[in-house]
Protein backbone atom coordinates (compact mmCIF):
# COMPACT_ATOMS: atom_id res chain seq x y z
CA UNK A 1 0.00 0.00 0.00
CA UNK A 2 1.53 3.39 -0.62
CA UNK A 3 1.16 6.18 1.25
CA UNK A 4 -2.10 7.25 1.25
CA UNK A 5 -4.27 10.10 2.48
CA UNK A 6 -6.80 8.76 4.51
CA UNK A 7 -10.10 9.62 7.36
CA UNK A 8 -11.26 6.61 8.83
CA UNK A 9 -14.71 6.85 11.43
CA UNK A 10 -14.66 4.39 14.38
CA UNK A 11 -18.31 4.35 15.61
CA UNK A 12 -17.38 2.29 18.49
CA UNK A 13 -20.55 0.96 20.15
CA UNK A 14 -23.01 3.89 18.61
CA UNK A 15 -25.86 3.49 16.46
CA UNK A 16 -28.12 0.55 16.49
CA UNK A 17 -28.13 -1.10 12.35
CA UNK A 18 -31.26 1.23 11.14
CA UNK A 19 -29.42 4.10 12.57
CA UNK A 20 -26.06 2.59 10.69
CA UNK A 21 -27.49 1.85 7.40
CA UNK A 22 -29.19 6.14 7.62
CA UNK A 23 -25.61 7.20 8.39
CA UNK A 24 -23.62 5.20 5.73
CA UNK A 25 -26.41 5.93 2.97
CA UNK A 26 -26.05 9.36 3.91
CA UNK A 27 -22.27 9.61 3.46
CA UNK A 28 -22.62 7.41 0.52
CA UNK A 29 -24.85 10.04 -1.26
CA UNK A 30 -22.50 12.61 0.00
CA UNK A 31 -19.00 11.54 -0.47
CA UNK A 32 -18.27 10.85 -4.71
CA UNK A 33 -14.92 11.94 -5.64
CA UNK A 34 -12.83 12.28 -2.01
CA UNK A 35 -9.10 13.26 -2.80
CA UNK A 36 -8.64 10.67 0.66
CA UNK A 37 -9.23 6.97 1.03
CA UNK A 38 -12.77 7.00 3.30
CA UNK A 39 -13.43 3.98 5.56
CA UNK A 40 -15.99 3.71 8.22
CA UNK A 41 -15.48 1.48 11.09
CA UNK A 42 -18.85 0.06 12.01
CA UNK A 43 -20.47 -2.49 14.56
CA UNK A 44 -20.16 -5.92 14.13
CA UNK A 45 -23.61 -6.25 13.17
CA UNK A 46 -23.68 -3.26 10.49
CA UNK A 47 -20.75 -4.76 8.84
CA UNK A 48 -22.71 -7.05 6.18
CA UNK A 49 -25.47 -5.00 5.58
CA UNK A 50 -23.48 -1.32 5.02
CA UNK A 51 -20.40 -3.30 2.75
CA UNK A 52 -22.82 -4.36 0.38
CA UNK A 53 -24.68 -0.84 0.84
CA UNK A 54 -21.44 0.85 0.22
CA UNK A 55 -20.29 -1.58 -2.81
CA UNK A 56 -18.69 0.53 -5.64
CA UNK A 57 -19.12 3.87 -4.06
CA UNK A 58 -15.80 5.27 -2.42
CA UNK A 59 -16.15 4.30 0.93
CA UNK A 60 -14.40 0.98 2.63
CA UNK A 61 -15.34 -0.24 5.68
CA UNK A 62 -13.44 -1.61 8.60
CA UNK A 63 -14.73 -3.89 11.61
CA UNK A 64 -13.92 -2.39 14.89
CA UNK A 65 -11.91 -5.38 16.24
CA UNK A 66 -11.47 -9.22 15.38
CA UNK A 67 -10.71 -12.96 17.54
CA UNK A 68 -6.98 -13.63 18.63
CA UNK A 69 -8.23 -17.54 17.35
CA UNK A 70 -8.69 -18.46 13.80
CA UNK A 71 -11.68 -20.87 14.83
CA UNK A 72 -13.86 -22.72 17.15
CA UNK A 73 -15.07 -22.96 20.38
CA UNK A 74 -14.51 -18.54 21.16
CA UNK A 75 -18.44 -18.11 22.28
CA UNK A 76 -19.38 -14.71 20.93
CA UNK A 77 -16.10 -13.96 19.10
CA UNK A 78 -16.20 -12.97 15.58
CA UNK A 79 -12.91 -13.96 13.54
CA UNK A 80 -10.85 -12.14 10.85
CA UNK A 81 -12.28 -14.88 8.05
CA UNK A 82 -15.69 -13.88 9.42
CA UNK A 83 -15.19 -9.94 9.35
CA UNK A 84 -13.26 -10.44 5.45
CA UNK A 85 -16.94 -12.45 4.21
CA UNK A 86 -18.57 -9.27 4.83
CA UNK A 87 -17.17 -7.37 2.42
CA UNK A 88 -15.27 -5.67 4.88
CA UNK A 89 -11.87 -4.50 4.02
CA UNK A 90 -10.13 -3.36 7.26
CA UNK A 91 -9.69 -3.89 11.08
CA UNK A 92 -9.20 -1.37 13.40
CA UNK A 93 -7.12 -3.13 16.06
CA UNK A 94 -5.24 -1.55 19.48
CA UNK A 95 -7.73 0.57 19.99
CA UNK A 96 -6.70 2.15 23.30
CA UNK A 97 -10.40 1.34 24.30
CA UNK A 98 -9.73 -2.08 23.77
CA UNK A 99 -6.40 -2.59 25.40
CA UNK A 100 -8.28 -0.61 28.41
CA UNK A 101 -11.31 -2.29 28.97
CA UNK A 102 -10.79 -5.79 27.63
CA UNK A 103 -6.87 -6.05 28.50
CA UNK A 104 -5.86 -6.39 24.98
CA UNK A 105 -2.41 -7.75 25.58
CA UNK A 106 0.59 -6.86 23.19
CA UNK A 107 1.05 -10.74 22.24
CA UNK A 108 -2.73 -10.56 21.77
CA UNK A 109 -3.05 -7.95 19.48
CA UNK A 110 0.03 -9.32 17.61
CA UNK A 111 -1.78 -12.70 16.73
CA UNK A 112 -5.17 -10.30 15.71
CA UNK A 113 -3.60 -8.64 13.68
CA UNK A 114 -1.36 -12.07 12.05
CA UNK A 115 -4.91 -13.19 11.29
CA UNK A 116 -6.54 -10.24 9.60
CA UNK A 117 -3.75 -10.07 7.59
CA UNK A 118 -3.53 -13.73 6.57
CA UNK A 119 -7.06 -13.17 5.76
CA UNK A 120 -6.76 -10.09 3.44
CA UNK A 121 -7.64 -7.48 5.61
CA UNK A 122 -5.32 -4.26 6.45
CA UNK A 123 -4.94 -3.49 9.40
CA UNK A 124 -5.83 0.26 11.08
CA UNK A 125 -3.42 -0.01 14.18
CA UNK A 126 -3.71 2.54 17.17
CA UNK A 127 -1.21 3.65 19.19
CA UNK A 128 -0.63 5.86 21.79
CA UNK A 129 0.15 7.01 25.53
CA UNK A 130 -2.11 7.67 28.58
CA UNK A 131 -1.81 11.52 30.25
CA UNK A 132 0.41 10.26 32.85
CA UNK A 133 2.87 8.89 30.51
CA UNK A 134 2.49 12.07 28.41
CA UNK A 135 3.54 14.02 31.67
CA UNK A 136 6.21 12.05 32.35
CA UNK A 137 7.67 12.52 28.53
CA UNK A 138 7.66 9.00 28.32
CA UNK A 139 5.61 8.84 24.92
CA UNK A 140 8.43 8.22 22.85
CA UNK A 141 9.04 4.57 24.39
CA UNK A 142 5.53 4.47 24.76
CA UNK A 143 4.89 3.83 20.87
CA UNK A 144 7.78 2.73 19.98
CA UNK A 145 7.00 -0.60 22.67
CA UNK A 146 4.00 -0.86 21.86
CA UNK A 147 4.87 -1.22 17.42
CA UNK A 148 7.62 -3.97 19.17
CA UNK A 149 5.32 -5.56 21.16
CA UNK A 150 2.73 -6.27 18.10
CA UNK A 151 3.72 -5.20 14.89
CA UNK A 152 7.24 -4.85 14.15
CA UNK A 153 7.90 -8.63 13.41
CA UNK A 154 5.33 -8.79 10.42
CA UNK A 155 7.25 -9.12 7.47
CA UNK A 156 8.18 -5.93 4.38
CA UNK A 157 5.58 -7.14 2.44
CA UNK A 158 3.02 -7.67 5.65
CA UNK A 159 3.77 -4.12 6.86
CA UNK A 160 2.27 -2.96 3.62
CA UNK A 161 -1.14 -3.27 4.83
CA UNK A 162 -0.81 -1.69 7.99
CA UNK A 163 -2.14 1.90 8.67
CA UNK A 164 -0.86 3.43 12.11
CA UNK A 165 -3.21 5.55 14.26
CA UNK A 166 -1.48 7.53 16.68
CA UNK A 167 -3.98 8.34 19.58
CA UNK A 168 -3.14 9.84 22.50
CA UNK A 169 -5.05 8.20 25.14
CA UNK A 170 -5.56 11.98 26.77
CA UNK A 171 -7.10 13.02 23.76
CA UNK A 172 -9.35 10.32 22.63
CA UNK A 173 -13.37 11.45 23.50
CA UNK A 174 -12.14 14.19 25.87
CA UNK A 175 -12.10 17.44 23.71
CA UNK A 176 -8.58 17.93 24.42
CA UNK A 177 -6.58 17.70 20.99
CA UNK A 178 -2.85 17.17 20.66
CA UNK A 179 -1.49 20.66 19.31
CA UNK A 180 -0.31 20.44 15.52
CA UNK A 181 3.16 21.16 17.20
CA UNK A 182 2.82 17.86 19.53
CA UNK A 183 0.83 15.75 17.06
CA UNK A 184 3.51 16.23 14.02
CA UNK A 185 6.54 15.90 16.37
CA UNK A 186 5.50 12.43 17.24
CA UNK A 187 4.17 11.34 14.07
CA UNK A 188 7.83 11.74 12.36
CA UNK A 189 9.55 9.99 15.63
CA UNK A 190 6.85 6.86 14.71
CA UNK A 191 8.16 6.90 10.84
CA UNK A 192 11.33 7.06 11.90
CA UNK A 193 11.16 3.92 14.10
CA UNK A 194 9.18 2.61 10.86
CA UNK A 195 12.30 3.82 8.63
CA UNK A 196 14.98 2.23 11.11
CA UNK A 197 12.68 -1.37 11.24
CA UNK A 198 11.60 -1.44 7.45
CA UNK A 199 13.37 1.33 5.33
CA UNK A 200 12.86 4.75 4.46
CA UNK A 201 10.99 4.01 1.36
CA UNK A 202 8.27 1.74 3.25
CA UNK A 203 8.15 4.91 6.30
CA UNK A 204 7.41 7.11 3.34
CA UNK A 205 4.75 5.14 1.85
CA UNK A 206 3.42 4.51 5.93
CA UNK A 207 0.07 5.73 6.10
CA UNK A 208 0.02 7.46 9.70
CA UNK A 209 -3.42 9.11 10.60
CA UNK A 210 -4.05 11.42 13.94
CA UNK A 211 -6.63 10.47 16.19
CA UNK A 212 -8.25 12.01 19.30
CA UNK A 213 -10.75 14.61 19.77
CA UNK A 214 -9.83 15.72 15.67
CA UNK A 215 -13.48 17.65 14.45
CA UNK A 216 -14.24 20.07 11.53
CA UNK A 217 -12.95 22.95 13.16
CA UNK A 218 -9.39 21.56 14.03
CA UNK A 219 -8.52 18.48 11.01
CA UNK A 220 -7.26 21.10 8.50
CA UNK A 221 -4.41 22.38 11.33
CA UNK A 222 -3.61 19.03 11.97
CA UNK A 223 -3.92 17.64 8.48
CA UNK A 224 -1.52 20.50 7.26
CA UNK A 225 1.26 18.50 9.48
CA UNK A 226 3.97 17.21 6.71
CA UNK A 227 3.75 13.71 9.21
CA UNK A 228 -0.11 13.50 9.60
CA UNK A 229 -1.76 12.04 6.60
CA UNK A 230 -5.46 12.27 7.94
CA UNK A 231 -7.57 11.28 10.84
CA UNK A 232 -8.93 8.48 12.91
CA UNK A 233 -12.45 10.02 13.77
CA UNK A 234 -14.24 8.95 16.89
CA UNK A 235 -17.27 11.19 17.95
CA UNK A 236 -17.42 13.17 15.09
CA UNK A 237 -17.67 10.60 12.80
CA UNK A 238 -21.09 9.82 14.05
CA UNK A 239 -22.59 13.04 12.35
CA UNK A 240 -22.37 13.18 8.79
CA UNK A 241 -22.04 16.73 8.71
CA UNK A 242 -19.18 16.64 10.88
CA UNK A 243 -17.63 13.50 9.34
CA UNK A 244 -17.84 14.88 5.62
CA UNK A 245 -16.83 18.38 6.81
CA UNK A 246 -13.41 16.73 8.00
CA UNK A 247 -12.98 14.47 4.49
CA UNK A 248 -13.32 17.88 2.73
CA UNK A 249 -10.30 19.11 4.90
CA UNK A 250 -7.80 16.60 3.95
C1 LIG B 1 -11.17 7.17 18.68
O1 LIG B 1 -11.81 6.58 19.52
O2 LIG B 1 -10.49 6.54 17.85
C2 LIG B 1 -11.24 8.63 18.67
C3 LIG B 1 -10.30 9.29 18.04
O3 LIG B 1 -12.29 9.21 19.33
P1 LIG B 1 -12.66 10.77 19.40
O4 LIG B 1 -12.50 11.33 18.00
O5 LIG B 1 -14.06 10.81 19.88
O6 LIG B 1 -11.69 11.40 20.34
Amino acid sequence: MARIKMVAGNWKMNKNLQEGVALATELKEAVKNPKCAVVIGTPFIHLATVSELLKGSAIKVAAENCADHEKGAYTGEISAEMVKSTGAEYVILGHSERRQYYAESYAMLEAKVRLALANGLKVIFCIGEIKEEREAGQQNEVVKAQLEGSVFGLSAEEWKNIVLAYEPVWAIGTGLTATPEQAQEIHAYIRSLVAEKYGKEAAEDTTILYGGSCNEKNAAELFACPDIDGGLIGGAALVAEKFLAIIAAR
